[in-house]
């Protein structure tokens, strides 16, 4: 073999191994064709068919694809829980018996996606008798998946909840026994002794914090975080830079990405020991934000819940222990200018706490707002909600567009919200998973189909 050839050979597979130490590539390990699961988890699944049976059609309308594509006239064909395909309006290229669904003159589009939830945080106020247990924790996350299915959000990914509780959602979602969107599941967060979430002054956040010292306890935590089903890992300062390195060194090996809710000087630490992303719009120096851009950090801002909080306390968390800064409205505008002056990717998060959910879905609206005040137009602004969510999710290859073969979540809007991003308030359906959950925009739970009973159960004639 010619020199050439095997340098070229060489660098090939050193680009390779380069790759598979990238916790973003962690797919490839199962290989071409190999089923996998619908979390970024990635591990092999049953090839048993999802979704529900034949082909749904949404005609008459104008598609959104999220591809970068104006919105068109089209008909979107599902099969089962996939996008089949987009047909010209013209075209009536469906089989007979397929379910036909109106939507002419509505905008269908991508499921859109919230980077951060806390399903279960405590919602005051909360009486004696109202303990925040778990089984009270997973009702107040049961009803709050109603309010994003409803909004028109078909994935949440939640990085803080009680316990177990949004790794048992997710299993129910994905049965489609409980109307929801998808939950890609954080667990609880990780953080030091007295750290973001522990330090008693915030929300009381009691069962949705891991509280660890030292890095092997941090990377314990991370171990014990997968084998509870984490999707991803949630960490959140205060920690020492042994403690962020183990923790994000043992979330590669897993193939699992890192993400940190970090105030100052640690969004510094977090993004040279190699985290994944950055929430929130806190304070952060150029040189972070350089830093982030060089890296390829991403950003999940959340700066409208950001804004809220600096109206209502007046620029500051004061006395917290775990939020020592002061910051306004327009600097944290500026942040979300600043990271993408800089080209660094963001998405769309709401972090609606307390009892914040119950707005939808204008949180989510407003924060797409902010991202076209800093130059986002708003197809642009749309797309970050849906198909760059779905890449600093990992699932890029299967959520996020309309286009054959991804997973069937899909938005159709009684109006033009590409064009004006109130109209995303109009939800008329919500499909996820290739199930039509919302219709008319409101939930719908059809009857029980009844199995037979055993035999032995029938009583004699
Ligand atoms: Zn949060």
């Amino acid at each position: 073999m010619r020199k050439g050839t095997w340098l070229l050979l060489l660098s090939l597979v050193g680009s390779a191994l380069d790759a598979q130490e990238r916790a973003q590539d962690r797919r490839r390990w199962l290989g071409a064709g190999q089923q996998v699961s619908d979390d970024p988890r990635r591990v092999p699944e049953s090839p048993a068919p999802k979704g529900p049976d034949g082909v749904t059609v949404l005609r008459g309308g104008r598609i959104f694809d999220g591809t970068g594509a104006p919105a068109r006239p089209g008909t979107l064909v599902l099969q089962r829980n996939k996008v089949l395909q987009v047909l010209e309006a013209s075209s009536t290229n469906w089989p007979r018996d397929a379910r036909v669904i109106d939507v002419t003159g509505k905008t269908v589009m991508p499921g859109l996606i919230d980077l951060h939830t806390h399903l279960s945080y405590i919602e005051p106020p909360i009486s004696t008798d109202e303990n925040p247990t778990d089984p009270d924790a997973a009702l107040r996350a049961a009803e709050r998946l109603r309010f994003f299915i409803e909004s028109g959000i078909t994935s949440v990914r939640d990085v803080a909840s009680v316990g177990n509780v949004p790794f048992v959602l997710k299993r129910w979602v994905a049965r489609n026994a409980i109307p929801g969107p998808r939950v890609f599941a954080a667990g609880q967060l990780l953080t030091a002794r007295g750290g973001h979430g522990a330090d008693g002054t915030l929300v009381k956040v009691d069962g949705s914090v891991i509280e660890r010292t030292g890095p092997l306890e941090w990377r314990l935590a991370v171990r014990d975080l997968f084998a509870r089903g984490a999707d991803v890992i949630k960490v959140a300062s205060h920690f020492s830079r042994d403690e962020i390195r183990a923790a994000i060194d043992e979330a590669h090996a897993l193939g699992l990405k890192v993400t940190c809710d970090c105030e100052t000087s640690y969004i510094q630490v977090a993004v040279e020991e190699g985290v994944d992303m950055i929430e929130h719009p806190l304070p952060r120096t150029d040189e972070t934000i350089r830093l982030m851009a060089q890296k390829g950090v991403e950003a999940d801002p959340t700066v409208y819940v950001y804004t809220y909080f600096f109206g209502r306390f007046g620029g500051g968390y004061f006395g917290s222990t775990s939020r020592r800064f002061a910051f306004g409205d327009s600097a944290n505008v500026q942040v979300l200018k600043r990271m993408k002056d800089a080209g660094i990717v963001m998405g769309i998060g709401t972090d609606l706490i307390v009892d914040w959910f119950r707005s939808l879905p204008l949180p989510y609206i407003n924060e797409l707002k902010y991202f076209t005040q800093v130059g986002y137009t708003v197809p642009e602004a749309l797309i970050a909600a849906t198909r760059t969510n779905a890449k600093l999710l990992d699932m890029d290859d299967r959520l996020g567009t309309l286009e054959p073969g991804k997973l069937a979540d899909v938005l159709v809007v009684n109006g033009r919200p590409d064009e004006q991003l109130d109209d995303l308030a109009k939800v008329d359906v919500v499909i996820r998973d290739g199930w039509v959950v919302v219709e008319g925009g409101k939930v719908v739970v059809p009857r029980h189909t009844p199995t037979p009973a055993p035999p032995n159960w029938r009583p004699k004639p």
